[in-house]
């Protein structure tokens, strides 16, 4: 998608901090951490929310990646949250699908 954010990221057409990347996924720093660790899991394919995704593989990598770079990062013990948001009431302000991971402090539940 030539006008997405996230698609001109894993194109290298918009700078990103990045973490890692496969043929399928891309991780990199959030530019607006919520936490001392905040990284963000997207597909490489664009797929604009939850509800249009149907690649089961694909949904599961994004967790397990996000669970491999916890561990890299050295937060996975003490724990940390994924999250993907949802359309308006998610919060979720860019259409291309992305897991929140978040670490390396306390965080409360529930979310606002
Ligand atoms: P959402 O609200 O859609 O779940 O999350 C979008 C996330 O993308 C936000 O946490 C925001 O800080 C992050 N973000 C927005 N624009 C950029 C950007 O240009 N670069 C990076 N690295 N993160 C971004
Ligand atoms: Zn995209």
């Amino acid at each position: 998608m030539s006008d997405c954010l996230f698609c001109k990221i894993i194109a290298g057409e918009i700078p990103a901090n990045k973490i890692f990347e496969d043929k399928d996924v891309f991780a990199f720093h959030d530019i607006g951490a919520q936490a001392p660790h905040h990284f963000l899991v997207i597909p490489k394919k664009h797929i604009a929310t939850l509800n249009d995704a149907d690649d089961t593989a694909l949904i599961g990598k994004l967790a397990l990646t996000a669970s491999k770079i916890a561990k890299e990062l050295g937060i996975a013990d003490d724990g940390y949250r994924v999250v993907m948001n949802c359309n308006e009431d998610g919060g979720q302000t860019v259409y291309h699908i992305h897991l929140h991971c978040l670490g390396g402090r306390p965080l409360t539940w529930p979310p606002g």
